[in-house]
């Protein structure tokens, strides 16, 4: 009998290939770099042999937020020029200066919640007057300054009388989560984010970026405690969300300006 080995040729994995340059990039940083080397995921060839996001995940050991919050130094990816340090940064400010000039209506206001909460003083006060055409209010929050809380959200729709909708964004300002028209829960960014919970039921979330590359976040546990959800959203969505239990929305401990940013600006797009 002979025997025919067929060698498979299967198509590169696009997010697999973020996860890859998210490792070389750890490699650079003084808290990843020797938890890589012991889980022979720090040569160049250790990171191109990998078959799967799930199995370099798995031999990766979680790091908990306040880690990353207390020591951000040990986080920083030592390759990155100085200068490109995680700051106020505001991708989107010149594409909406171009769209104010040639005249676009404004849609949304959006921006870091101490931004818009500033706004929004403003709009209480006279001094600022929203767009008429302004339909949705959008908070940037990032894990490591807090997400959300329900009294800001109250506090915001009072003040601007719009929808409020959050995303959640990575230190290189990637989409990590976003929420939805039906508010359920946060729709999972998978081009860029990769999200884990201990337990299968929901437990403490654990996300690991595919995009950030100056602040690398692999396996972090966010303090967040979530439940995995799979399959149609109201919104007519299909991708995975994650979704907070109401008695335990936001239990994040750690406070907005402890990661040492200040806050973005707020921008109306
Ligand atoms: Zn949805």
């Amino acid at each position: 009998m002979i025997l025919l080995t067929c060698v498979k040729r299967t198509k590169s994995d696009p997010r697999l290939g973020r996860f890859q340059n998210v490792l070389r990039a750890a490699r650079n940083t003084e808290y990843y770099s020797p938890r890589l080397a012991a889980a022979h995921l720090a040569t160049t060839a250790e990171v191109a042999g990998l078959r799967g996001i799930e199995e370099g995940l798995a031999r990766l050991p979680c790091v908990d937020l306040s880690a990353l919050v207390e020591r951000r130094e040990s986080f920083r990816n030592r390759a990155v020029p100085e200068m490109a340090k995680l700051g106020n940064e505001r991708p989107e400010a010149a594409p909406n200066r171009w769209r104010r000039t040639l005249g676009f209506r404004v849609r949304s206001v959006a921006g870091r919640f101490g931004a818009l909460q500033r706004l929004a003083a403003g709009v209480r006060s006279g001094e600022v007057t929203l767009a008429r055409t302004v339909r949705r209010a959008t908070v940037h929050s990032r894990v490591d300054l807090g997400l959300l809380r329900d009294a800001e959200r109250d506090a915001l729709w009072r003040d601007f009388e719009v929808p409020v909708f959050e995303e959640v964004r990575g230190f290189d300002d990637e989409l990590l989560a976003w929420e939805c028209e039906a508010h359920s829960g946060l729709h999972v960014n998978a081009e860029c984010a990769v999200t884990e919970t201990a337990g299968n039921g929901g437990g403490e979330l654990v996300l690991t970026s595919l995009a950030g590359l100056r602040y690398p976040m692999l396996r972090v546990l966010t303090g967040l405690i979530v439940r995995q959800a799979e399959g149609l959203c109201a919104c007519g969505e299909k991708s995975a969300r994650v979704i907070f239990p109401p008695s335990l929305r936001k239990p994040m401990a750690v406070e907005h300006d402890s990661f040492g940013f200040s806050s973005q600006g707020a921008l109306a797009r």
